[in-house]
């Protein structure tokens, strides 16, 4: 979909709300609905106007990045209160506009009430934008994959050093290091790094504890490259083959079938849960239920969590061709470690396809 597009979709959604306009605040959204990158603007989208309200610093770039937007410069003493006040007030017609409610401040709030005209009625709305983003077009798919490729290749090139005696903190600082010297613009997330019995925890952020012999290790990171984000897991074995226990193995090898399973089962007309399903089943069926302790993945995109995704609590999340969701089940056990294996997967127009190519099977690090 092209920015032109985006506008379309977005008018035909605020007529059926009844919506003079909307006041987008969410720079991702800003973003995705302009082009523009940079950290300061607000675009306000009407039935018949596309205008992006920025300051003088970025006058240059909001017109190269946002060529279908008006732009409208807050400038001098009276900076975007002043903007937005004469924006609205030359605009008597716009009566009643949505403003995003996921991402407004009650202080934002306050100071839009007290700039911008009485005249104008304030609605929240939530999604408007989001929704719209969950369906990638064909720039957008190439963005995240060119954004896996990168993150693939930097965890190819530092994998030798993931090895006995080397600190959790310093995978992490070399694989950031690696996906920046490649090109990324930074890391889409803080990558984690979460070693031995400190695997069991999903989210653990890197420590200085040292990699040992029959630790599993969970490494979890992405590259965010021209705006657009990758997102992958691998958890890798420390040691050679007999330094790992039985149960270890046992549960590396339930979380890549839950896995396969997931991704066997991923099409077009699918609800979220269906999928989250599919895996949640399998690995209770195997003993582990409860401990798969989140959801199955997120929508990937301009955001790492980019929208809904396969959850138990996504029976409203239907697949549609272009979606991309991570595929990331887990089993963490305390004092045995964790597991977790994270694919990017695109939905097309009859099954899936899956845009990681990593090593899926259990390797071992001497
Ligand atoms: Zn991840
Ligand atoms: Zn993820």
């Amino acid at each position: 979909m092209t920015n032109p597009d985006r506008l379309r979709y977005l008018r035909v959604e605020l007529a059926k709300r009844k919506l003079d306009g909307v006041l987008v605040t969410n720079p991702v959204n800003i973003g995705y609905m302009s082009g523009f990158s940079g950290s300061t603007a607000y675009v306000l989208v009407t039935g018949s106007e596309a205008l992006l309200i920025t300051d003088p610093r970025y006058t240059l770039r909001a017109k190269e990045e946002a060529p279908g937007f008006e732009i409208i410069l807050a400038q001098g003493s009276g900076g975007y209160p002043e903007a937005l006040k004469s924006l609205f007030t030359e605009r008597p017609r716009l009566k009643t506009v949505a403003f995003e409610a996921g991402n407004m401040t009650v202080a934002l709030y306050e100071r839009l009430r007290k700039d911008v005209p009485d005249s104008v009625s304030w609605t929240a709305t939530e999604n408007l934008v989001e929704d719209l983003r969950l369906v990638k077009d064909a720039a957008e798919i190439a963005a995240i994959e060119a954004a896996i490729r990168l993150a693939q290749d930097a965890f190819r090139e530092i994998k030798p050093q993931i090895k006995p005696g080397i600190s959790e903190r310093s995978v992490a600082l070399i694989l950031d290091h690696t996906m920046r010297m490649r090109g990324a613009d930074e890391p889409a997330f803080e990558t984690i790094v979460a070693s031995g019995p400190l695997g069991a925890r999903p989210h653990h952020t890197p420590s200085e504890r040292l990699l040992q012999s029959g630790d599993l290790v969970t490494i979890d990171w992405g590259a965010r490259l021209r705006g657009y984000c990758s997102d992958i897991t691998r958890t890798l074995a420390i040691g050679g083959p007999y330094a790992l226990g039985d149960e270890q193995r046992k549960i590396y090898e339930i979380v890549k079938e839950a896995q396969a399973r997931a991704i066997a089962a991923m099409a077009p007309g699918k609800t979220g849960k269906d999928i989250d399903d599919v895996a949640r089943e399998y690995i209770a069926s195997q003993g582990y239920g409860d401990a798969f302790s989140h959801s199955l993945g997120h929508s990937l995109g301009r955001a790492v969590h980019d929208g809904p995704g396969l959850s138990f609590r996504s029976d409203k999340v239907i697949l549609q061709p272009g979606m991309v969701m991570t595929v990331e089940p887990g089993i963490y056990v305390e004092g045995v470690g964790g597991v977790r294996i994270e694919e990017d997967v695109l939905i097309s127009d009859y099954g899936c396809r899956v845009m990681t190519n990593l090593n899926r099977d259990l390797e071992f690090m001497g």
